[in-house]
């Protein structure tokens, strides 16, 4: 067999696992991230250390990759449409430029025939104090670009919260403000679109965010068969509408009637869907991937229940105890220093 080279860019632990997945299908990687000694660079076959819009870094890269995928959502929409020009981009590019603006995102979703909170695009104080009318005084405003793990938001509770000068707060950026959604619970799906068109979904897992970041995935998650198969249908009308190729991440509220309110969804594998390394035969990054290089989608039937903990800044502190457990799979991603709020590995526990 002929040796494949993926470029990935982006070189965080996303990166990384996705590296070491390729590797034992014999797929080379190369990654394009600025920074040095970057997680997945660690396990890669070869970086080059440029910005990811760095026009010539991108020619190398798509000269010497046969196919190029991304682990982040914020690669500049213009870099990988260029780089398409050149080398198959996997997911398109497309799928970028839906989920890196919450307001294009949510039209999107919503004309996919799925349902999300309600929203209004907030772009001066005046809009945000008209849109909180709206919405009884409650909601939560976030920055249209560039937000993840919580960062970039503000909830309000009530009408009085209201006139607190918060588009200046979130940096008087374009913003949007989505109505407040009294979940029960919070899911996502991890799911996969071969480049012949195959769908392959993971089972939805149940989340539990702390500070704004992930802390658990649980499986199974605690919903009925009719809630898992809506989540399956809403991935499947997503990725088909945007002729995806990849994994997915699409993150849901569950109502107490059972229904789902989409959230976010992310271009790429998610952490949420870490747990498929431990209960599952092919992992998201396997599954990954399978999808760009063109390979038969894997099955993603899960023989285990468990539960991924995220490791983040002094967690870290708790992982002698971590590795005395029976049935626990203990993942690292290479950072030396442990600051607060930085993912450095996580662990999922198999449930038996
Ligand atoms: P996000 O960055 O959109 O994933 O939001 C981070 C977390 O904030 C979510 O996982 C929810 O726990 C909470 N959240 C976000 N949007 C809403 C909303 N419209 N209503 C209630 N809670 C929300």
């Amino acid at each position: 067999m002929t040796e494949k080279t993926i470029g990935i860019i982006g070189g965080g632990q996303l990166g990384r696992m996705l590296a070491m997945a390729a590797a034992r299908l014999n797929f080379r990687t190369i990654i394009l991230e600025p920074q040095a000694d970057c997680p997945a660079a660690q396990v890669a076959s070869e970086q080059i250390a440029a910005a990811y819009d760095d026009a010539a870094a991108l020619a190398d890269l798509a000269k010497r990759c046969d196919v190029v995928t991304y682990e982040f959502e914020n690669v500049p929409v213009h870099a990988a449409e260029k780089l398409a020009k050149d080398v198959d981009v996997y997911p398109p590019p497309k799928a970028l430029e839906m989920a890196q603006d919450r307001l294009t995102e949510k039209r999107f979703i919503n004309d996919c025939g799925i349902p999300t909170a309600r929203f209004r695009a907030v772009d001066s104080q005046a809009d945000l104090e008209a849109a909180l009318a709206d919405f009884g005084g409650k909601g939560v405003l976030k920055t249209r670009r560039l937000g993840y793990d919580g960062k970039g938001q503000r909830v309000y509770r009530s009408a009085a919260d209201s006139a607190d000068g918060g588009y200046a707060a979130l940096g008087s950026v374009p913003l949007i403000l989505e109505s407040f959604v009294s979940f029960e619970r919070e899911i996502s799906i991890i799911a996969a679109r071969g480049i012949d068109g195959t769908v392959a979904c993971y089972d939805p897992a149940e989340n539990v965010h702390r500070d704004g970041i992930l802390h658990t995935s649980t499986l199974p998650a605690r919903i009925s068969e009719q809630t898992t198969a809506a989540a399956f249908m809403a991935a499947e009308k997503i990725l088909t509408a945007l002729g995806y190729v990849g994994v997915i991440g699409i993150e849901f509220f569950v109502l107490s009637d059972g229904s789902l309110i989409a959230n976010e969804m992310a271009p790429r594998v998610h952490n949420s869907g870490h747990w498929t390394e431990a209960a599952c035969i092919i992992s998201q990054f396997e599954q990954h991937v399978r999808a760009v290089a063109g390979l038969p989608l894997g099955n993603p039937e899960r023989h285990s229940d468990c539960v991924m903990t995220n490791l983040i800044g002094d967690d870290i502190l708790a992982l002698p105890e971590w590795l005395r457990l029976d049935d626990a799979l203990v993942h690292l991603y290479g950072k030396s220093e442990a600051r607060p709020g930085r993912k450095m590995g996580h662990v999922t526990q198999l449930l038996r």
